[in-house]
């Protein structure tokens, strides 16, 4: 096979080492394939979804997680305070 093109994921970090911007992926016929450039993170899924990786946590650092901004979270709470 000819040398895959491999391009940097803008803004995704690398769920090993936490470096951002260091992630490349490239594909083939059936996979698409991630790795850190800065460590030796890599991992893979399958292109139509059929993936059912044994491993779960290569499940797992396929998602990257959104991050948590507190201040645009929906509060629960009621703001009238309550009289006694
Ligand atoms: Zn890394």
């Amino acid at each position: 096979m000819s040398n895959p093109v491999k391009r940097f994921i803008a803004g995704a970090v690398c769920p090993r080492c936490g470096e951002m911007d260091k992630l490349r992926m490239y594909r083939d016929e059936t996979r698409e394939y991630r790795e850190c450039v800065s460590c030796d993170f890599s991992d893979s899924m399958a292109l139509d979804g059929s993936d059912m990786p044994s491993q779960e946590l290569e499940t797992r650092v396929n998602r990257v997680p959104e991050p948590v901004d507190p201040e645009a979270k929906p509060l629960l709470f009621k703001p009238n305070p309550v009289k006694k």
